[in-house]
């Protein structure tokens, strides 16, 4: 495994982005298995990622092996998720045959779940007096993701939209 990069994280001056990369052979082979293995995951079969909260961090991983953190504390914290990533993408090809990938992943989005990709800011731009309200209309299917601005505008969120607008198909 490999640290790459650590950020400021935009929408909490408190905590940390990072971005990192795993080792694991055959990668995107194991992918199917990973997303079964991680409870709540969302996965993309078609973009080749996988992306899942841990407690506020948000995690993706792609298919070429990097990984996205958004806050976490430190690099240490930083170096744990690669770590753990790496160790349940070896035990996911271990168990491969026990894992029925013919079903999608499935999960139920909650409006908190939608809450936690927005850039959190209550910048109002979309027309909503905060990001909550706007999680609760774009579940609802009264905002278009497109609304929220600042996830087009801003390169940095990139692959938060991207896991957002899968997760909302
Ligand atoms: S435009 Fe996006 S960041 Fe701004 S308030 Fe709406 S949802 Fe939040």
């Amino acid at each position: 495994m490999e640290l790459r990069e650590i950020l400021p994280c935009v929408a909490d001056p408190t905590k940390l982005r990072a971005i990192g990369k795993v080792d694991v052979r055959d990668f995107r082979r194991v992918m199917p298995y990973l997303a079964r293995l991680i409870p709540g995951a969302t996965y993309s079969e078609r973009d080749e990622w996988i992306s899942f909260k841990k407690g506020q961090k948000i995690i993706t991983v792609y298919g070429d092996g990097f990984v996205t953190m958004a806050y976490i504390r430190d690099k240490m914290e930083a170096m744990e998720i690669l770590k753990d990533i790496e160790e349940k993408a070896r035990k996911a090809w271990e168990k491969r045959e026990q894992i029925d990938i013919s079903k999608p992943v499935k999960r139920t989005v909650s409006p908190l779940d939608v809450y936690s990709y927005l850039p959190k800011t209550n910048c109002k731009e979309c027309g909503e007096q905060t990001c909550m309200a706007f999680a609760v209309k774009l579940l609802n299917g009264e905002k278009d993701i497109k609304d929220c601005k600042p996830l087009f505008k801003e390169k940095k969120y990139t692959g938060i939209r991207e896991a957002l607008a899968d997760m909302l198909l």
